[in-house]
């Protein structure tokens, strides 16, 4: 493995100040930290937003590069060259034919299905964490993961010039194993979940001194997901929407969504209005779906079992924050079973020609469920995040999709064919009217 060598990049003058405990709020140095050392609570960055009031406007935003650095005085790093792969800046489509399907008159979907440089979300949080841990003087990278991350912190490392080592679960999909060896980091493939996976990692950032993105790098990586929301706010016309549906693994994706639109209105870069927080989980391992529903304010970890590998996390380091926002904003956290997120990755496949991984089938069966149950009103404009591509987990819809009309290179043999494909789709259609 060829040796990392640091370049002290120059940098700019930091918006943010400090590391904040989420719990009784004791600061700390803006070192590869992540946890209260008093009340054992997650780190969070804190900025001096009248500085970034004073820097930023929709004008200097909107003439900014097309990716997430364009929020970069939003963002926990002071390089003046970022490492930027393109990530961000992903579309926010109006959905015509979900929507009629589902009866709303104003849903969006965000595609991170499409994100550089790995078609995942984590390429956002990834590019923020990668800049900061080059700034703290890491020269090895490493990460936890359930898939997405490994592909984008091996594929970020890779074009930064950053040793990488990746601890996944071993039984994850081929596809994101695959997607994670081409960038030739060091893989790890625990026997076991992974909330254990999670664990040893703790163990090895303590002994080894490598950056771990999402745990001593923590603070950092999680700002990422901030660039979620002003994408959205910016795309819509710099407004907020009424009501938005995203994923839960671990929480933080959800509430820096919130963080973020909070931060827009407190600089005054958008209007202050309500927005509904709803989050959708996977059935087979949904803690904080179901702390919602029982009306906790805690979360009881579970064993992970679904298809839905990407969000299966047992032990949500955001679980409580998430369960905080959603009950203030009004919003619901819902699950959808395995069934559901297939035919939900189908549905948005055949109606929007997005080919979205579980995480994604899994917010699109729970925003169906929150519309079949009321809880969404039509004309809401309402952003469902789609958060993954479907290329990686071609497994999970295996076999309950079509096949190929298989025919000879003969014009007959396609007449034939096309005959009984037409015969087929009469019958579905008569299945369907009765
Ligand atoms: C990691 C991930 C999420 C959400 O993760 P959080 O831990 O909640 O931030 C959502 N969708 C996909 C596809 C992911 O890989």
């Amino acid at each position: 493995m060829i040796q990392a060598t640091i370049t002290k990049t120059p940098s700019i003058a930091p918006t943010f100040t400090k590391l904040v405990s989420k719990e009784g709020g004791t600061e700390y140095p803006l070192k590869a930290i992540h946890i209260c050392e008093e009340t054992f609570a997650p780190l969070e960055v804190a900025y001096d937003y009248d500085t970034i009031r004073n820097l930023v406007s929709r004008a200097t935003i909107e003439a900014g590069p097309n990716s997430i650095w364009r929020y970069r005085h939003f963002l926990p790093v002071t390089s003046e060259n970022p490492i930027d792969v393109g990530t961000g800046m992903t579309p926010l489509l109006k959905s015509h034919r979900l929507a009629r399907r589902l009866g709303l008159k104003n849903l969006y979907i965000k595609n991170d299905a499409v994100n550089m440089p790995t078609l995942s979300f984590k390429d956002r949080v990834v590019s923020v964490a990668l800049t900061r841990a080059r700034e703290l003087g890491f020269s090895t990278v490493s990460c936890a993961s359930t898939g997405n991350l490994a592909n984008s912190t091996a594929a970020i490392a890779a074009r930064a010039g950053l040793d990488c080592y990746v601890f996944i679960p071993a039984d994850l999909e081929a596809g994101k194993i695959l997607g994670t060896l081409i960038y030739n980091p060091t893989v790890m493939a625990v026997k076991g979940n992974y909330d254990q996976v999670n664990r040893l990692c703790s163990e090895v950032g303590n002994t080894y001194g490598w950056g771990f993105v999402n745990i001593n790098l923590r603070p950092y990586y999680s700002e990422g997901s901030k660039t979620l929301a002003f994408e959205v706010a910016e795309q819509l016309g710099w407004k907020l929407p009424d009501h938005i549906v995203a994923p839960l693994a671990s929480g933080s994706l959800y509430t820096k969504i919130y963080k973020g639109f909070q931060e827009f209105v407190k600089v005054g870069l958008v209007e202050d209005k309500p927005v509904r927080f709803s989050g959708a989980q996977a059935e087979g391992c949904s803690p904080i779906a179901t702390a919602f529903k029982e009306g906790r304010d805690f979360v009881t970890p579970v064993k992970p079992n679904t298809i839905a590998k990407s969000i299966a996390i047992g032990n949500p380091a955001d679980g409580i924050y998430a369960l905080d926002i959603a009950s203030k904003t009004q919003g619901e956290l819902e699950s959808a079973t395995d069934k559901e997120i297939i035919e939900a990755i189908q549905l948005l496949a055949e109606t929007e020609g997005i080919f979205t991984e579980t995480a994604g089938g899994t917010t699109i069966a729970v925003l169906k469920k929150l519309v079949e149950a009321g809880k969404i009103d039509p004309e809401e404009t309402t952003v469902a995040y789609i958060t993954g591509n479907g290329l990686k987990t071609t497994e999970a819809v295996q076999g309950y999709i079509g096949e190929p009309l298989t025919i000879e290179p003969k014009l007959a043999s396609f007449e034939r064919a096309l005959e009984r494909s037409r015969t087929l789709e009469r019958l579905e259609w008569q299945q369907i009217s009765v």
